[in-house]
């Protein structure tokens, strides 16, 4: 949606052709293209285009794009024949106009504008498409932060359900299995009745830190989705792979040894962790959250600082 309203702003109010915007991709070494130019094509011209585009592999320091996303810094060419740092991806194009995205300092991306006319661009152009840049550079911290909890740094619900959707889809069409936990810590009540808010918030905070650091490898997501419940999405993984990573989450909060003196189950925080393993059903994974927050309550039950876990063979 903001990508396509970002090209909408280059070319259609603006009158820009060819507009595109890429952002660095987490490496911080490649460019991927976030939005370009549908050229009166439509949406599938414009997934096509992506695909060349990435399919070339923008690399920062190459190409002009390239060459503005590693320094920061505008370049405007009248003639790109006689730039050596050009490299072309359409061969009738003469005038690039290219500035970074920054956000804070660091930059995350550029917006590029070319055309095949000579001589092009102007200083009031590259005025314009630096205002736009700081637009786009503002509306992308804006999304980014909307998703972020502000206590604990980690996804918030809203983001973690979002991911859920996606993975649905993902996996409707391509099938497979995939793991959710639920992370919920023990009588943390009696833990801010006994030490404070203030407490229970840093103590919150720690144990977003030891979530993350056990559990999020690549391609999984970590979401405080609750007060003190946490969920981990696991795409791919096993019961096994599951069982394994929570198990290793409740060893290392008890290892954080942050003392509760009013949990009657340690004498320091513990957290109960429910997993849910299966493939995904018509209603998509929501049944196979509500499966990992049944494990969690049995979990629970048990007695707390455990692991309890369900498998399915099939969710529906
Ligand atoms: P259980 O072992 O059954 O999970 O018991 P519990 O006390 O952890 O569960 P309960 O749901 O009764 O209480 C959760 C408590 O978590 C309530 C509230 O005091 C605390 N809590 C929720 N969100 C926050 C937060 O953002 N900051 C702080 N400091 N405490 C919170
Ligand atoms: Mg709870
Ligand atoms: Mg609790």
């Amino acid at each position: 949606m903001l990508a396509q309203e970002s090209i909408a702003v280059l070319e259609r109010t603006l009158g820009y052709r060819y507009g595109a915007v890429l952002l660095l991709d987490d490496s911080g070494h490649r460019l991927a293209p976030f939005a370009l130019s549908d050229q009166g094509l439509g949406a599938e011209f414009v997934d096509q285009d992506k695909r060349y585009v990435s399919s070339r592999g923008v690399v920062v320091g190459d190409g002009i794009t390239g060459w503005v996303a590693q320094h920061g810094l505008p370049v405007r060419v009248g003639d790109v024949r006689t730039d050596a740092r050009y490299r072309a991806m359409r061969e009738d194009i003469r005038s690039e106009l290219c500035v970074p995205i920054t956000i804070g300092g660091r930059t995350i991306g550029v917006v590029n504008i070319e055309t095949p006319e000579l001589q092009a661009y102007d200083e009031s152009d590259q005025a314009v498409l630096e205002i736009v840049a700081a637009q786009i550079g503002l509306a992308i911290e804006m999304k980014r932060l909307a998703g972020i909890d502000h206590l604990t740094g980690l996804a918030n619900r809203r983001v973690f359900d979002a991911t859920l959707e996606t993975e649905s889809r993902r996996m409707a069409r391509s099938g497979g299995i995939c793991s959710i936990l639920m992370i919920d810590v023990d009588h943390f009540k009696q833990f801010n009745d006994g030490y404070g808010h203030k407490a229970g918030d840093q103590c919150l905070k720690a144990l977003a830190g030891v979530i993350r650091r056990t559990l999020a490898r690549a391609g999984d997501l970590v979401a405080r989705i609750g007060g003190e419940e946490f969920a981990c999405l696991m795409p791919a993984s096993d019961s096994a792979g599951a069982l394994a990573a929570a198990e290793r989450l409740r060893r290392a909060v008890e290892d954080l040894a942050t003392r509760h003196a009013y949990s009657p189950v340690a004498p320091v925080v513990t957290v109960s962790v429910g997993t849910a393993t299966g493939e995904c059903g018509a209603e998509g994974l929501s049944p196979l959250l509500g499966l990992a927050d049944q494990a969690l309550f049995e979990a629970k039950r048990l007695g707390r600082n455990r692991v309890a876990a369900i498998t399915v063979p099939a969710v529906d």
